[in-house]
Protein backbone atom coordinates (compact mmCIF):
# COMPACT_ATOMS: atom_id res chain seq x y z
CA UNK A 1 0.00 0.00 0.00
CA UNK A 2 2.03 3.05 -1.20
CA UNK A 3 1.44 6.03 -2.32
CA UNK A 4 -1.45 5.91 0.26
CA UNK A 5 -2.24 9.34 2.41
CA UNK A 6 -3.08 8.89 5.75
CA UNK A 7 -5.22 11.19 7.01
CA UNK A 8 -7.08 9.44 10.18
CA UNK A 9 -4.67 10.33 13.16
CA UNK A 10 -7.32 10.64 15.19
CA UNK A 11 -8.52 6.87 14.76
CA UNK A 12 -4.69 5.90 15.21
CA UNK A 13 -1.55 7.61 14.69
CA UNK A 14 1.12 5.52 12.78
CA UNK A 15 3.78 3.84 14.99
CA UNK A 16 6.47 6.41 16.02
CA UNK A 17 10.19 5.21 14.42
CA UNK A 18 11.27 5.60 18.39
CA UNK A 19 8.62 3.66 19.39
CA UNK A 20 9.21 0.99 16.71
CA UNK A 21 13.17 1.09 17.69
CA UNK A 22 12.54 0.63 21.55
CA UNK A 23 9.96 -2.18 21.42
CA UNK A 24 11.85 -4.25 18.93
CA UNK A 25 14.85 -3.97 21.67
CA UNK A 26 12.55 -4.34 24.36
CA UNK A 27 11.14 -7.94 22.67
CA UNK A 28 14.71 -9.60 23.28
CA UNK A 29 14.57 -8.74 26.93
CA UNK A 30 13.25 -11.76 28.74
CA UNK A 31 12.10 -11.55 32.53
CA UNK A 32 8.99 -11.13 34.46
CA UNK A 33 8.79 -7.31 35.90
CA UNK A 34 8.01 -8.55 39.15
CA UNK A 35 10.35 -11.21 39.01
CA UNK A 36 13.86 -10.96 41.62
CA UNK A 37 16.37 -11.92 39.41
CA UNK A 38 18.73 -9.94 36.94
CA UNK A 39 16.50 -10.64 33.99
CA UNK A 40 13.04 -9.38 35.85
CA UNK A 41 15.21 -6.47 37.31
CA UNK A 42 16.24 -5.18 33.65
CA UNK A 43 12.37 -5.86 32.43
CA UNK A 44 11.31 -3.70 35.54
CA UNK A 45 13.54 -0.99 34.99
CA UNK A 46 12.04 -0.67 31.13
CA UNK A 47 9.09 -0.62 32.53
CA UNK A 48 9.76 2.37 34.75
CA UNK A 49 11.67 3.84 32.40
CA UNK A 50 8.31 3.94 30.27
CA UNK A 51 6.30 5.13 33.42
CA UNK A 52 8.51 7.87 33.77
CA UNK A 53 8.21 9.13 30.33
CA UNK A 54 4.34 8.88 30.37
CA UNK A 55 4.39 10.95 33.60
CA UNK A 56 6.18 13.84 32.24
CA UNK A 57 4.02 14.21 28.82
CA UNK A 58 1.35 15.15 32.02
CA UNK A 59 3.22 16.56 33.91
CA UNK A 60 2.50 14.05 36.77
CA UNK A 61 4.84 12.14 38.85
CA UNK A 62 5.53 8.49 37.38
CA UNK A 63 4.00 6.65 40.51
CA UNK A 64 0.81 7.85 40.06
CA UNK A 65 0.65 6.41 36.35
CA UNK A 66 -1.38 3.08 36.01
CA UNK A 67 -0.60 0.88 33.13
CA UNK A 68 -3.46 -0.44 31.13
CA UNK A 69 -4.83 -1.35 27.85
CA UNK A 70 -5.70 1.80 26.28
CA UNK A 71 -7.58 4.71 26.73
CA UNK A 72 -11.13 2.49 26.84
CA UNK A 73 -9.75 0.51 30.02
CA UNK A 74 -7.95 3.32 31.83
CA UNK A 75 -11.87 5.27 31.23
CA UNK A 76 -13.15 2.08 32.71
CA UNK A 77 -10.91 2.48 35.91
CA UNK A 78 -11.56 5.92 36.35
CA UNK A 79 -14.99 5.82 36.46
CA UNK A 80 -16.11 4.25 39.72
CA UNK A 81 -17.95 5.54 42.83
CA UNK A 82 -14.91 4.05 45.29
CA UNK A 83 -12.52 6.53 44.43
CA UNK A 84 -11.11 6.81 48.60
CA UNK A 85 -9.73 10.54 49.07
CA UNK A 86 -7.80 11.04 52.37
CA UNK A 87 -9.89 10.64 55.15
CA UNK A 88 -12.91 10.35 52.65
CA UNK A 89 -14.00 6.82 51.95
CA UNK A 90 -17.73 7.41 51.03
CA UNK A 91 -18.52 6.26 47.90
CA UNK A 92 -19.02 9.04 45.15
CA UNK A 93 -22.79 9.38 44.30
CA UNK A 94 -22.80 10.53 40.79
CA UNK A 95 -21.06 10.32 37.37
CA UNK A 96 -21.64 14.42 35.61
CA UNK A 97 -20.26 13.69 31.91
CA UNK A 98 -20.65 16.12 28.84
CA UNK A 99 -22.92 14.69 26.22
CA UNK A 100 -19.90 14.65 23.61
CA UNK A 101 -17.90 11.58 25.44
CA UNK A 102 -16.32 8.95 24.22
CA UNK A 103 -18.58 5.79 24.22
CA UNK A 104 -16.07 4.30 27.05
CA UNK A 105 -17.05 7.46 29.48
CA UNK A 106 -20.79 7.59 27.97
CA UNK A 107 -21.22 3.78 28.92
CA UNK A 108 -20.97 4.73 33.18
CA UNK A 109 -17.72 2.58 34.20
CA UNK A 110 -19.19 1.05 37.25
CA UNK A 111 -21.59 3.62 38.12
CA UNK A 112 -25.43 2.43 38.44
CA UNK A 113 -27.45 3.76 34.91
CA UNK A 114 -29.38 5.95 37.04
CA UNK A 115 -26.66 7.81 38.57
CA UNK A 116 -25.14 8.86 35.37
CA UNK A 117 -25.86 12.07 34.11
CA UNK A 118 -25.46 14.19 31.05
CA UNK A 119 -24.42 17.86 31.15
CA UNK A 120 -25.19 19.55 27.64
CA UNK A 121 -22.80 20.88 25.08
CA UNK A 122 -23.30 24.60 23.28
CA UNK A 123 -23.94 24.28 19.30
CA UNK A 124 -19.93 25.03 19.11
CA UNK A 125 -19.66 21.46 20.67
CA UNK A 126 -18.20 23.34 24.47
CA UNK A 127 -19.30 22.22 27.99
CA UNK A 128 -22.14 23.99 28.98
CA UNK A 129 -20.18 25.47 32.19
CA UNK A 130 -23.59 26.87 33.39
CA UNK A 131 -25.08 23.58 33.86
CA UNK A 132 -22.60 21.89 35.05
CA UNK A 133 -22.93 24.24 38.00
CA UNK A 134 -25.97 24.22 38.59
CA UNK A 135 -26.27 20.11 38.54
CA UNK A 136 -23.37 20.24 41.03
CA UNK A 137 -24.72 23.11 43.08
CA UNK A 138 -27.95 20.92 43.57
CA UNK A 139 -26.14 17.78 44.09
CA UNK A 140 -24.12 19.39 46.77
CA UNK A 141 -27.14 21.27 48.49
CA UNK A 142 -28.90 16.91 48.83
CA UNK A 143 -25.65 16.09 50.54
CA UNK A 144 -24.05 14.46 47.10
CA UNK A 145 -20.87 14.43 45.72
CA UNK A 146 -19.95 13.54 42.13
CA UNK A 147 -17.70 12.19 39.95
CA UNK A 148 -17.16 14.95 36.49
CA UNK A 149 -15.67 13.45 33.37
CA UNK A 150 -14.87 15.77 30.82
CA UNK A 151 -13.27 14.96 27.65
CA UNK A 152 -9.90 17.47 26.66
CA UNK A 153 -10.65 17.49 23.14
CA UNK A 154 -13.31 15.94 21.61
CA UNK A 155 -12.15 13.02 18.77
CA UNK A 156 -14.62 13.90 16.81
CA UNK A 157 -14.66 18.09 16.04
CA UNK A 158 -11.05 18.49 18.32
CA UNK A 159 -13.13 21.14 19.96
CA UNK A 160 -11.07 21.61 23.23
CA UNK A 161 -13.07 21.62 26.51
CA UNK A 162 -12.75 24.13 29.49
CA UNK A 163 -11.52 21.50 31.99
CA UNK A 164 -9.82 23.84 34.24
CA UNK A 165 -12.86 25.45 34.67
CA UNK A 166 -14.75 22.28 35.16
CA UNK A 167 -12.29 20.90 37.74
CA UNK A 168 -13.20 24.11 39.85
CA UNK A 169 -16.55 23.83 39.81
CA UNK A 170 -15.98 20.23 40.57
CA UNK A 171 -13.63 20.50 43.94
CA UNK A 172 -16.30 23.48 44.78
CA UNK A 173 -19.11 20.80 45.18
CA UNK A 174 -16.93 18.59 47.15
CA UNK A 175 -16.47 16.56 44.05
CA UNK A 176 -13.55 15.23 41.69
CA UNK A 177 -12.59 15.78 38.59
CA UNK A 178 -11.60 12.92 35.27
CA UNK A 179 -10.53 13.76 32.07
CA UNK A 180 -9.96 11.90 29.02
CA UNK A 181 -7.08 13.33 27.32
CA UNK A 182 -6.70 10.58 24.81
CA UNK A 183 -7.07 12.96 22.42
CA UNK A 184 -4.84 15.78 23.43
CA UNK A 185 -1.97 13.77 25.19
CA UNK A 186 1.43 14.41 23.01
CA UNK A 187 -0.94 16.86 20.53
CA UNK A 188 -1.23 19.44 23.24
CA UNK A 189 -0.04 20.77 26.18
CA UNK A 190 -1.43 18.27 29.09
CA UNK A 191 -0.31 18.86 32.15
CA UNK A 192 -2.74 17.27 34.78
CA UNK A 193 -2.18 20.32 37.05
CA UNK A 194 -2.91 22.97 34.40
CA UNK A 195 -5.93 21.27 33.68
CA UNK A 196 -6.88 20.82 37.15
CA UNK A 197 -7.49 17.08 37.00
CA UNK A 198 -7.60 14.40 39.74
CA UNK A 199 -7.42 11.33 36.52
CA UNK A 200 -6.22 11.74 33.44
CA UNK A 201 -6.27 9.24 31.05
CA UNK A 202 -3.94 8.53 28.19
CA UNK A 203 -3.92 6.52 25.27
CA UNK A 204 -0.25 5.13 23.39
CA UNK A 205 -1.78 4.95 19.92
CA UNK A 206 -3.15 7.88 19.21
CA UNK A 207 0.41 9.38 20.26
CA UNK A 208 2.14 6.94 18.18
CA UNK A 209 2.93 4.19 20.53
CA UNK A 210 1.27 1.13 19.92
CA UNK A 211 -2.36 0.08 20.06
CA UNK A 212 -3.02 -1.70 22.94
CA UNK A 213 -1.56 0.48 25.46
CA UNK A 214 -2.69 3.16 27.73
CA UNK A 215 -2.59 4.63 31.15
CA UNK A 216 -4.85 6.43 34.14
CA UNK A 217 -2.61 8.78 35.50
CA UNK A 218 -3.64 10.15 38.96
CA UNK A 219 -2.42 14.07 40.29
CA UNK A 220 -2.30 12.21 43.73
CA UNK A 221 -0.99 9.04 45.63
CA UNK A 222 -3.15 9.89 47.94
CA UNK A 223 -6.20 9.29 45.74
CA UNK A 224 -6.77 5.51 45.80
CA UNK A 225 -8.52 3.26 43.09
CA UNK A 226 -10.26 1.04 45.77
CA UNK A 227 -12.11 -0.93 42.99
CA UNK A 228 -9.19 -2.35 40.60
CA UNK A 229 -11.07 -3.78 37.33
CA UNK A 230 -8.67 -6.97 36.97
CA UNK A 231 -7.85 -8.38 40.41
CA UNK A 232 -4.95 -10.92 41.04
CA UNK A 233 -1.31 -10.20 41.39
CA UNK A 234 0.21 -6.51 43.23
CA UNK A 235 1.30 -4.96 39.41
CA UNK A 236 0.51 -2.15 38.99
CA UNK A 237 0.63 -0.77 42.70
CA UNK A 238 -2.46 -3.12 42.67
CA UNK A 239 -4.34 -0.73 40.47
CA UNK A 240 -4.04 -3.75 37.74
CA UNK A 241 -3.41 -7.22 38.29
CA UNK A 242 -1.56 -9.25 35.36
CA UNK A 243 2.29 -9.45 33.92
CA UNK A 244 2.55 -6.31 32.31
CA UNK A 245 2.64 -5.95 28.53
CA UNK A 246 6.93 -4.63 28.45
CA UNK A 247 7.42 -4.26 24.78
CA UNK A 248 4.50 -2.50 24.59
CA UNK A 249 4.70 -0.13 27.41
CA UNK A 250 8.08 0.49 26.06
CA UNK A 251 6.90 1.91 23.28
CA UNK A 252 4.22 3.81 24.56
CA UNK A 253 6.82 5.20 26.93
CA UNK A 254 9.29 6.04 23.90
CA UNK A 255 6.37 7.33 21.84
CA UNK A 256 5.22 9.81 24.80
CA UNK A 257 8.65 11.18 24.99
CA UNK A 258 9.07 11.71 21.08
CA UNK A 259 5.77 13.66 21.00
CA UNK A 260 6.29 15.27 24.37
CA UNK A 261 9.77 16.73 23.01
CA UNK A 262 8.25 18.11 19.46
CA UNK A 263 5.04 18.98 20.54
CA UNK A 264 5.50 22.70 19.95
CA UNK A 265 6.72 22.32 16.67
CA UNK A 266 4.46 19.46 15.46
CA UNK A 267 1.46 21.86 16.23
CA UNK A 268 2.12 24.31 14.61
CA UNK A 269 3.26 22.81 11.89
CA UNK A 270 -0.47 20.48 11.97
CA UNK A 271 -1.98 23.86 12.39
CA UNK A 272 -0.58 25.45 9.16
CA UNK A 273 -1.59 22.36 7.14
CA UNK A 274 -5.24 22.02 8.53
CA UNK A 275 -5.46 25.83 7.86
CA UNK A 276 -4.75 25.23 3.83
CA UNK A 277 -6.69 22.23 4.21
CA UNK A 278 -9.66 24.02 5.79
CA UNK A 279 -9.55 26.73 2.84
CA UNK A 280 -8.87 24.66 0.59
CA UNK A 281 -12.33 22.86 1.26
CA UNK A 282 -14.04 26.15 1.37
CA UNK A 283 -12.47 27.49 -2.10
CA UNK A 284 -14.55 23.79 -3.51
CA UNK A 285 -17.66 23.95 -1.86
CA UNK A 286 -18.28 27.50 -0.02
CA UNK A 287 -21.39 26.19 1.70
CA UNK A 288 -18.87 23.87 3.73
CA UNK A 289 -19.85 23.55 7.50
CA UNK A 290 -17.03 23.24 9.78
CA UNK A 291 -18.10 21.60 13.22
CA UNK A 292 -16.95 23.30 16.50
CA UNK A 293 -14.51 26.13 13.78
CA UNK A 294 -15.88 28.79 16.43
CA UNK A 295 -14.10 27.37 19.12
CA UNK A 296 -10.30 25.97 20.25
CA UNK A 297 -10.14 23.27 18.74
CA UNK A 298 -6.98 20.67 18.22
CA UNK A 299 -4.63 22.11 15.77
CA UNK A 300 -5.05 18.86 13.28
CA UNK A 301 -8.73 18.27 13.12
CA UNK A 302 -10.88 18.95 11.16
CA UNK A 303 -14.84 17.87 11.01
CA UNK A 304 -16.85 18.82 7.81
CA UNK A 305 -19.90 18.84 5.86
CA UNK A 306 -21.59 19.23 2.15
CA UNK A 307 -25.27 19.06 2.58
CA UNK A 308 -26.59 16.48 0.53
CA UNK A 309 -23.37 14.98 -0.08
CA UNK A 310 -23.24 11.38 2.28
CA UNK A 311 -20.10 10.88 4.82
CA UNK A 312 -20.19 7.05 4.43
CA UNK A 313 -20.22 7.21 0.26
CA UNK A 314 -17.35 10.08 0.25
CA UNK A 315 -14.97 7.99 2.45
CA UNK A 316 -15.27 4.77 0.27
CA UNK A 317 -15.00 7.50 -2.75
CA UNK A 318 -11.82 8.71 -1.09
CA UNK A 319 -10.38 5.31 0.01
CA UNK A 320 -10.78 4.27 -3.67
CA UNK A 321 -8.47 7.43 -4.06
CA UNK A 322 -5.90 6.32 -2.31
CA UNK A 323 -7.03 8.96 0.77
CA UNK A 324 -7.27 7.09 4.33
CA UNK A 325 -10.35 9.67 6.08
CA UNK A 326 -13.51 9.10 8.25
CA UNK A 327 -16.83 9.62 9.01
CA UNK A 328 -17.36 10.49 12.39
CA UNK A 329 -15.31 8.35 14.96
CA UNK A 330 -13.52 5.63 14.52
CA UNK A 331 -15.06 3.78 16.89
CA UNK A 332 -18.45 4.57 15.73
CA UNK A 333 -18.12 4.16 12.32
CA UNK A 334 -19.45 1.04 10.53
CA UNK A 335 -22.54 2.00 12.35
CA UNK A 336 -25.40 4.11 10.44
CA UNK A 337 -26.10 6.31 13.25
CA UNK A 338 -25.21 9.76 13.25
CA UNK A 339 -22.66 10.96 15.60
CA UNK A 340 -23.69 11.31 19.10
CA UNK A 341 -21.41 14.52 19.35
CA UNK A 342 -23.44 16.17 16.71
CA UNK A 343 -26.52 15.47 17.74
CA UNK A 344 -25.73 17.06 20.71
CA UNK A 345 -24.78 20.32 19.17
CA UNK A 346 -28.26 20.65 17.52
CA UNK A 347 -27.15 19.21 14.65
CA UNK A 348 -30.37 17.21 12.40
CA UNK A 349 -29.01 14.09 11.22
CA UNK A 350 -29.10 14.70 7.70
CA UNK A 351 -26.62 17.01 7.56
CA UNK A 352 -24.55 15.15 10.49
CA UNK A 353 -24.66 12.24 8.26
CA UNK A 354 -22.16 14.18 5.85
CA UNK A 355 -19.44 14.80 8.58
CA UNK A 356 -16.19 13.92 7.31
CA UNK A 357 -12.84 13.69 9.60
CA UNK A 358 -9.83 14.60 8.61
CA UNK A 359 -7.50 14.32 11.20
CA UNK A 360 -3.49 14.97 10.74
CA UNK A 361 -0.55 14.44 12.11
CA UNK A 362 2.98 14.80 12.25
CA UNK A 363 4.83 13.41 9.31
CA UNK A 364 1.87 14.93 7.28
CA UNK A 365 2.86 17.23 4.34
CA UNK A 366 1.44 19.82 2.21
CA UNK A 367 1.78 17.50 -0.88
CA UNK A 368 -0.86 15.53 1.09
CA UNK A 369 -3.27 17.75 2.25
CA UNK A 370 -3.61 19.40 -1.94
CA UNK A 371 -3.70 15.85 -3.31
CA UNK A 372 -6.77 15.29 -0.46
CA UNK A 373 -7.94 18.51 -1.68
CA UNK A 374 -7.80 17.82 -5.42
CA UNK A 375 -9.51 14.19 -4.59
CA UNK A 376 -12.38 15.50 -2.94
CA UNK A 377 -13.13 18.37 -5.79
CA UNK A 378 -13.52 15.08 -7.83
CA UNK A 379 -15.69 13.07 -5.19
CA UNK A 380 -17.64 16.27 -4.53
CA UNK A 381 -18.27 16.91 -7.25
CA UNK A 382 -19.56 13.73 -8.30
CA UNK A 383 -21.74 13.42 -5.14
CA UNK A 384 -23.14 16.50 -5.23
CA UNK A 385 -24.86 16.86 -8.37
CA UNK A 386 -26.89 20.41 -8.86
CA UNK A 387 -25.28 22.13 -6.26
CA UNK A 388 -23.95 26.03 -7.03
CA UNK A 389 -21.31 26.48 -4.50
CA UNK A 390 -18.98 23.13 -5.75
CA UNK A 391 -16.55 23.45 -9.16
CA UNK A 392 -16.27 20.06 -9.92
N1 LIG B 1 -11.34 8.43 24.41
C1 LIG B 1 -11.30 9.10 23.25
C2 LIG B 1 -11.61 10.57 23.25
C3 LIG B 1 -10.98 8.44 22.05
O1 LIG B 1 -10.94 9.12 20.92
C4 LIG B 1 -10.70 7.06 22.10
C5 LIG B 1 -10.43 6.31 20.86
O2 LIG B 1 -10.82 6.69 19.78
C6 LIG B 1 -10.73 6.40 23.34
C7 LIG B 1 -11.06 7.12 24.48
C8 LIG B 1 -10.42 4.96 23.47
O3 LIG B 1 -9.02 4.76 23.45
P1 LIG B 1 -8.42 3.33 23.05
O4 LIG B 1 -8.60 3.19 21.57
O5 LIG B 1 -6.97 3.41 23.44
O6 LIG B 1 -9.16 2.31 23.82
Amino acid sequence: MTDRIYLDWNATAPLRPAARAAMLAALDQAGNPSSVHGEGRAARHLVETAREQVAALVGAEARNVVFTSGGTEANALALTPAIERPGDRAPLDRLLISAIEHPSVRSGGRFAREAVEDIPVTADGIVDLAALEQRLGELAAAGQRALVSIMHANNETGVIQPVAAAADLAHTAGGLLHVDAVQTAGRISCDIKALGADLVTVSGHKLGGPQGTGALIKASEALHLADPLIRGGGQERGSRAGTENVAAIVGFGAAAQAAFEALEAEDAQTATLRARLEAGLREIAADTVFFGAGAERLPNTTLFAVSGVKADTAVIALDLAGIAVSSGSACSSGKVQPSHVLAAMGFGPALAKSAIRVSLGYSTTEIEVDQCLGAWKKVCGTLHKGSEGIAA
